[in-house]
């Protein structure tokens, strides 16, 4: 039996971005001990990228906007397949979680009478994103950093450590959630220096680990989205929800190579920018679908009159939502109006003059700049899709992040699936990890609080087992179930660039059945030979082992988002499948859970071959009758099924 270091919590948080902080806050505010642990360093988390602003209907700029607009537009977004009750509670919280930032010492920009400001963004009715330049992401991150140690300090005050009840984990990786039974007891850890495991002990865990956008080979996802909170959950017999809808964001970088996938913020768009193609045309308003052809300028003079004044023309078609923008870019290239490089054109320099552009775009302009030697006030930028957000995620019930099934787990942020249905719309990610961040804070020190005379017991057997698993990749050469004796071990980094090149050729943005059929077979095979990823030397600074280990995530993922593309035979949202061009009124009531066909837990036990995930489809619960009375009947005639209308 191993010797870890064991450490006792009533809350554990795994993931420091804006989802772990906003739990991490309201947990300790409760009164529960509260650990936070991150692969990065404290304050580096993925959110920090966010650029473009955080929604939020305080009405500032359009006093028309208010909760309802707000709850109907992320509906629309995400093509009705929501769950309904995380878009209304997101649409009513948000206005305070960003007030409250404010409270906490956040500086928003202003409108001119001193309101906080409020820009425009894809798929948003009115202006709605707070802001800050284009830096939104680090001053929300700067600010819940800066309240974890202003509370660390009043611990310090009452109990003589500043880490008493609020303790920061940094570059650490979770690789096992541990239980007792049903039940959470904590959390299997290793420090990414040292690679010395140890152990949180804790009734509640809160996952808030983002995304999975590395498993793909063009994304605009940082190092850290490998999918372990995804795959942590599903371990931990957890369900994942709707798996297909991965989010390609349309305006990637696709040149020079130093930037390849890097985003270029919708509010460049928002702003002014156009959408070109090699012919010079703004390409767009040939791509209005029917569902949104009266919301939207059918002419240039009225989408740049809409710049000006929005209350008396409709919007410009570069404003459509993601989806819609990142198909017609793929179009274009594909009939063969593409940018030299496989994209199109975002040329926002000859629509405002450059110092406009320096102001309200300084974290683009330089980062081009400096990068790549673009300069975005001089030229036009070649851009295309970009593997950005997954909307499928772990299942939670809508109030309390609860994850379904299993007692004491709970989830928040981009991990968490159900809140953006299809597809989400930019500027609905910071709201959703404050609103629903705070929310599985409160619950999971909720729960915690009524478990303190019964906590459940941690098992060294998985100590063990979690040990011994963390630690195959040093002897992976030798037999193994499956592979022949006295194979040499093979290399993650191969696996890894295998894994994103099938992801990406094969599930990517358009998909087709016998492509996602074929990227099964290639994750079947990848799956055998990541069973001997091997990596040298020791456990101290060792990047190979890291990325072996995320491998066993980034291949359950893998499976769940091609296993449920293969199954959702209809185009919707951030899922478009060639074979099925069009949305289908009766898959609006289907979502589809994935799960480990092993409910222990064990990947050893099932069959290398034939994939570790079990796909089951359930019905959606029917929409709240008075949410669905903000909506025109003939719009939802668009998109729900004909038992739904008459209901
Ligand atoms: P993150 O901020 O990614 O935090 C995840 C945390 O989990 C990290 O601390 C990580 O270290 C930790 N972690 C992961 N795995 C483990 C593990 N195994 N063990 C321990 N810790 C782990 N959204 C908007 O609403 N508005 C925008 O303007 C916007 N702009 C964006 C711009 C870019 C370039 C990108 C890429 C995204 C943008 N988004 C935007 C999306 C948004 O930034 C993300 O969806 C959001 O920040 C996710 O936050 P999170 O708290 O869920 O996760």
């Amino acid at each position: 039996m191993s010797v870890v270091d064991r450490q006792e919590w009533d809350v554990v948080v795994v993931g420091a971005g804006g989802a772990g902080l906003r739990a991490a806050i309201e947990a300790r505010e409760r009164g529960a001990r509260t650990a936070v642990i991150c692969k990065s360093l404290f304050g580096k988390a993925h959110t920090v990228m966010a650029e473009g602003g955080i929604a939020a209907a305080m009405g500032n700029v359009n006093s028309g906007d208010n909760w309802q607009v707000h709850f109907r537009d992320t509906m629309r977004g995400g093509k009705f397949l929501n769950q309904w009750r995380m878009a209304e509670l997101h649409a009513k919280e948000a206005p305070d979680r960003v007030w409250e930032l404010e409270t906490w010492g956040a500086l928003f920009d202003r409108t001119k009478d001193g309101r906080i400001s409020q820009r425009n963004f894809g798929g948003h009715e009115y202006p709605r994103l707070a802001h800050v330049g284009d830096r939104t992401g680090l001053e929300l991150i700067r600010t819940l950093q800066q309240k974890i140690v202003s509370l660390q300090q009043e611990d310090m005050k009452e109990t003589g450590s500043y880490e008493s009840r609020l303790k920061v984990y940094q570059e650490c990786t979770v690789t096992r959630v541990l239980k007792d039974g049903d039940r959470v007891s904590g959390a299997f850890c290793y420090e990414r220096e040292s690679g010395r495991f140890f152990v949180l002990e804790a009734p509640s865990v809160v996952i808030a680990t983002g995304g999975i956008g590395k498993s793909f080979k063009v994304t605009s996802n940082s190092w850290e989205y490998t999918g372990d909170g995804h795959a942590l959950a599903l371990l931990a017999g957890a369900p994942l929800l709707n798996m297909e809808f991965v989010q390609f964001h349309p305006t990637g970088m696709v040149w020079p190579p130093s930037v390849k996938g890097i985003l270029v913020t919708e509010s460049v768009r928002g702003d002014g920018g156009v959408l070109r193609n090699s012919d010079g045309k703004r390409f767009m308003f040939d791509y209005i679908p029917d569902v949104f052809k009266e919301k939207y300028a059918q002419s240039e003079e009225e989408g740049d009159r809409w710049y000006e004044d929005p209350d008396h023309n409709r919007r410009p078609p570069e404003l459509l939502p993601r989806d819609e923008v990142a198909r017609a870019i793929n179009s274009e290239v594909k009939e063969g109006r593409g940018s030299p490089h496989g994209g199109v054109f975002l040329d926002v320099s000859t629509r405002m003059p450059a110092e406009v552009i320096r102001r309200r775009l300084p974290s683009m302009y330089h980062q081009f700049k400096e990068l790549a030697d673009v300069d975005i006030t001089a030229e036009a930028m070649e851009v295309g899709p970009t593997c950005h957000y997954v909307m499928g995620g772990i299942a939670v019930e809508s109030d309390s992040a609860a994850a379904r099934g299993v007692p004491g787990l709970f989830a928040a942020g981009e991990v968490a699936g159900g809140m953006h249905g299809s597809n989400r719309l930019g500027g609905n990610s910071l709201s959703d990890l404050l609103v629903f961040g705070r929310r599985a804070g409160l619950h999971a020190a909720g729960y915690a609080a009524d478990l303190a005379r019964d906590r459940p017991p941690v098992d060294d057997i998985q100590i063990d087992t979690a040990a011994a698993e963390a630690l195959r990749p040093f002897s992976a050469e030798g037999p193994e179930p499956g592979a022949q004796s006295g194979r040499p071990p093979e290399n993650p980094y191969t696996l890894h660039q295998e894994l994103q090149q099938t992801m990406n050729d094969l599930v990517g943005i358009i998909r087709r059945e016998a492509e996602m059929e074929q990227a099964l077979e290639k994750l079947a095979e990848l799956r055998v030979r990541a069973r001997r990823a091997g990596v040298e030397g020791h456990r101290q600074f060792n990047p190979g082992w890291h990325l072996a280990l995320d491998l066993r995530n980034m291949l359950l993922v893998s499976e769940c988002v091609a296993r449920a593309a293969l199954e959702r035979t209809e185009s919707r949202g951030g899922h478009t499948r060639e074979d099925h061009p069009a949305m289908e009124r009766t898959w609006r009531r289907a979502n589809l859970l994935c799960q480990l066909t092993d409910p222990t837990g064990g990947l050893a036990a099932t069959d290398p071959v034939h994939g570790q995930i079990d796909l089951s489809r359930e019905t959606t619960e029917p929409i709240r009758p008075d949410l669905l009375a903000l909506f025109e009947k003939e719009e939802l005639v668009k998109y729900l099924a004909e038992e739904e209308l008459y209901e």
